[in-house]
């Protein structure tokens, strides 16, 4: 019930209107009994550092930062976590004395998510597909949990070389290979575990896949999309075609909330609470148990 000693948890972003975040915490207040609630703000352009402000004025314990605010928000925040600085990116602001602390829960969920399934990055061979936000955050993870090698391969050379740039420099080492996507045949030979992180393929768009190429599918071990609508992307049925495994980033969505919700809170929680929270966003995307 909400009384006098309700707190308040969001999201802000533009649009917010199909996001899943509030399954997640709402669900999460409801098991471990706290008097919390989550819900969506759609902040509109140019009013950003406005709507920070406002929810610091108004007691509110945390919010999560969705496309377009991101890196935006950073310049908005009294402090940001080492790692999120790295990757210039912030989703998740954690409330202090004197306004919000930001952090990257997207990539520590990522993480998680993977290591739930029993997928290693330490020394791995790794193909990352794509430069953008998601993929920018998921070099910097590889560089900081020690891959192996990481070939990037993006569409456009440009973007993949500059992440290559900056995550060597963080990392000091010639972690990133950037690549152009259609030089994917120049890829060494072995097997490789391999993150999908384009765009493409999100529904409605689910034929499309970034390569179409069983020969390519078959240096694959392990896909990890990070999309999750649809459930099974053309990316991992082409991986399981070929003999891999594949996973989809619903898990990578669960643990970025869990992982911010535990800071909000100061709490942990477990797996089997994360279980259940994981069923409820499966109802939430219609797939029944
Ligand atoms: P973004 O910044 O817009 O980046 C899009 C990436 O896709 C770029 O590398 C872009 O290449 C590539 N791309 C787009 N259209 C392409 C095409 N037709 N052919 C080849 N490459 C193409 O997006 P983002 O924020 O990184 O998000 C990427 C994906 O990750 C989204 O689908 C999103 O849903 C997913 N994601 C999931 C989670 C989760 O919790 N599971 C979290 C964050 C993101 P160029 O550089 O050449 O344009």
């Amino acid at each position: 019930m909400i009384d006098g000693k309700t707190r308040l948890c969001g999201l802000i972003g533009n649009p917010v209107e199909h996001t899943m975040s509030p399954v997640i915490h709402n669900t999460l207040a409801e098991k471990c009994g706290h008097n919390l609630v989550y819900v969506p703000f759609q902040v509109e352009e140019g009013r950003l550092a406005e709507a920070v402000k406002g929810a610091c004025a108004l007691n509110v314990l945390g919010l999560n930062v969705t496309v377009p605010y991101k890196s935006a928000v950073i310049e908005s925040l009294v402090e940001t976590d080492e790692l999120a600085a790295h990757i210039g990116a912030v989703n998740t602001l954690v409330r202090t004395d004197g306004g919000y602390k930001g952090y990257n829960t997207d990539m520590t969920g990522l993480y998680r998510a993977m290591t739930g399934e029993g997928i290693r990055i330490e020394g791995e061979e790794i193909i990352l597909l794509g430069a953008g936000g998601a993929a920018r955050a998921v070099a910097y993870l590889c560089g900081a949990q020690k891959a192996g090698k990481v070939w990037l391969l993006n569409r456009t050379r440009e973007k993949a070389e500059q992440v290559a740039e900056e995550v060597n420099g963080a990392f000091g080492r010639d972690v990133i290979v950037p690549m152009l996507l259609s030089d994917y045949q120049k890829l060494p030979d072995g097997k490789f575990l391999a993150i999908q992180g384009t765009s493409v393929g999100l529904a409605p768009n689910t034929e499309d896949v970034v390569i179409d190429d069983a020969a390519f599918y078959r240096k694959i071990h392990t896909g990890f999309d990070l999309i999750y609508r649809p459930f099974t992307t053309r990316f991992m049925s082409l991986v399981q075609e070929a003999g891999g495994k594949a996973y989809n980033g619903l898990k990578m969505l669960l643990y970025q909330g869990i992982i911010a919700y535990e800071l909000w809170n100061g709490v942990e929680i477990t797996e089997e609470e994360a279980g259940l929270v994981y069923e409820k966003l499966r109802q939430a995307m219609g797939l029944f148990a």
